[in-house]
């Protein structure tokens, strides 16, 4: 019996339970008038009893990689407090300066990110820009885009209004290879600081690079990560398949709307499409 019944039978119980008190208290003071008795309201009691359900969730550890004190200088330097309050237009500046890694040599623009900065719903979490990212400087702009905003569509969500969208490394891998794990660590710094100043109230990580990045489980795959709640610095987050990645292999799509539905339901928003 599932939580939802469970409440409604036990305020059912409940309410009669009650009324035959009232029955019974009229027996005892010989009150045979027939009046009715006013009907209590027990739905808060009932919701403390059966409280609603939400998903398990499984706490791993943060990730292993950490960036080099080397890389990032100037905010690895400043103080703990500073770091934090470092603005988002000045990680940004200094992300289009960036030359920390390889793929700088080879980017058109550097892709930061777009959508809601101040404390987003949900924070998604990709693996590089494509070609069509790296000519526009935004993630998720091709066809994995389009695809990835009607997930986010079908559990009330945009980019426009309750959502971040940024990839764990933010220039283009040449030929969309996956980004190497040096390049990823490289810009961990880059995410890491986003994380801390957008503080998004959940994280939803889409494809391998992503998920194994930030569960810190390097070789782990993609069917053992998803679908499961992790936290990453105090943040709940969740793992799927990338949009690309369900454009090529459509029977992944079934795996993915259940993992956007455990989302939606963490967060209480409603799930209306697939
Ligand atoms: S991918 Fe990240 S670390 Fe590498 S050059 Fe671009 S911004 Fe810098």
């Amino acid at each position: 019996m599932g939580n939802e019944e469970k409440r409604r039978a036990l305020e059912a119980a409940l309410l009669k339970t009650d009324e035959l008190l009232d029955s019974f208290s009229d027996v005892l003071r010989q009150d045979f008038s027939g009046k009715p008795h006013a009907v209590r309201d027990f739905s808060e009691t009932v919701k403390k009893l059966v409280p609603e359900e939400k998903p398990e969730v499984t706490v791993i550890g943060k990730p292993a990689t950490e960036p080099s004190d080397v890389l990032f200088e100037e905010i690895s330097k400043a103080p703990d407090d500073e770091r934090l309050h470092m603005s988002f237009d000045s990680l940004l500046s200094d992300a289009k300066k960036c030359t920390r890694c390889g793929l700088c040599s080879t980017r058109t623009n550097v892709v930061f990110g777009t959508g809601c900065k101040d404390r987003p719903t949900v924070m998604v979490i990709g693996e590089g820009p494509g070609e069509n990212e790296d000519l526009q400087g935004l993630p998720f702009v091709g066809k994995a885009g389009q695809f990835l905003d009607k997930w986010l569509a079908a559990i009330s969500l945009s980019r426009d209004r309750n959502v971040y969208i940024t990839n764990t490394v933010k220039c283009r891998p040449p030929q969309n290879r996956d980004p190497y794990p040096d390049e990823k660590q490289a810009c961990f710094a880059f995410l890491k600081q986003q994380i801390s100043i957008i503080h998004p109230q959940t994280i939803l990580c889409v494809g391998k690079p992503a998920s194994t990045l930030m569960t810190g489980q390097p070789d782990a795959s993609m069917g053992s990560l998803r679908g499961r709640f992790f936290f990453y610095d105090g943040i709940p987050m969740i793992c799927t398949y990338h949009p690309a990645a369900v454009l090529r292999d459509p029977t992944l799509k079934r795996p993915v709307w259940d993992d956007l539905k455990k989302l939606a339901r963490y967060l209480g928003l409603p799930a209306g499409g697939s």
